[in-house]
Parts: structure tokens; C-alpha cells; sequence
């Protein structure tokens, strides 16, 4: 699968447990339909996204799902909407920027100190040094 952001091939990364597509030039991922779910361990994380878009909260990217070539929802997340995130109108998944999967991830956990958070930081440090 090529990025969505830069159009390189991206590699896949296993996130604890979950095989993640991240690309190396730069450090966005995408995450297929559910992999959201399983990485914050959050059954309805998908809400926030479903949320956002029910308010009216859609930034103006132009991506192109990587599956299906479709033009994405770009949809802004968070508490000041500072996290623009990009999700395929079919549901095929969800394009992260760098550094937006951390946000979500901490924005979700409820007790604000993220284990996925932690374990992406580490994971994207990790392969930014060997890269
Ligand atoms: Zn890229
Ligand atoms: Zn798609």
C-alpha cells in the first residue's frame, strides 16, 4: 500500500499485536477499518469520528483512500478541533499524520496517560533512529 500523504510504499508495523501500515518518510499511518478500535482497546472509538462528522466538524484535505481511491472525510477532532484526521467514506480505515495517532490515543483514554501512546512514542522513535 503506498502513503496517502506522500505516496511512498509504506511498511507494517506491529503495534501490539495489531499490524499497522506506517510510512517512513513521513510517519503518518493508516489503520485499517477496526485496528482503531483494537489499538486503544476502546470498542467505540469510531464514535468520536462518527461525532465530529454528525457536528459538522470536516476539515478540507483532499486524500484519497489508499484502498479504494475514493476522496476521504476529512474530519477535526479533539477539544480545540486540533487533530485533522482523514477517514475513507467506505469505511476502509482511517489516515493518521504524524503524531495524530498519539493524540487520539491519549484523547481517548480516560485515565490521560495513554499506554498506546507511550508504546507508538516508543515504537516511531525506534524506527525514526534506524531509519
Ligand atoms: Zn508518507
Ligand atoms: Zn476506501
Amino acid at each position: 500500500m503506498n502513503c496517502v500523504s506522500c505516496n511512498e510504499p509504506m511498511i507494517t508495523l506491529e503495534l501490539d499485536g495489531v499490524e499497522v501500515d506506517h510510512c517512513l518518510s513521513c510517519a503518518g499511518v493508516w489503520l485499517d477499518s477496526g485496528e482503531l478500535e483494537l489499538l486503544t482497546r476502546q470498542p467505540d472509538a469510531s464514535r468520536v469520528i462518527d461525532k465530529a462528522l454528525e457536528d459538522g466538524r470536516r476539515g478540507s484535505g483532499t486524500r484519497r483512500c489508499p484502498i479504494c481511491r475514493k476522496k476521504m472525510d476529512c474530519v477535526m477532532i479533539g477539544s480545540n478541533h486540533e487533530i485533522e484526521i482523514d477517514r475513507c467514506t467506505r469505511n476502509h480505515g482511517i489516515w493518521f499524520d504524524r503524531g495524530e495517532l498519539e493524540q487520539i490515543a491519549a484523547l481517548l483514554d480516560d485515565r490521560k496517560q495513554s499506554a498506546v501512546a507511550d508504546l507508538l512514542r516508543r515504537t516511531f522513535n525506534e524506527t525514526a533512529e534506524k531509519g
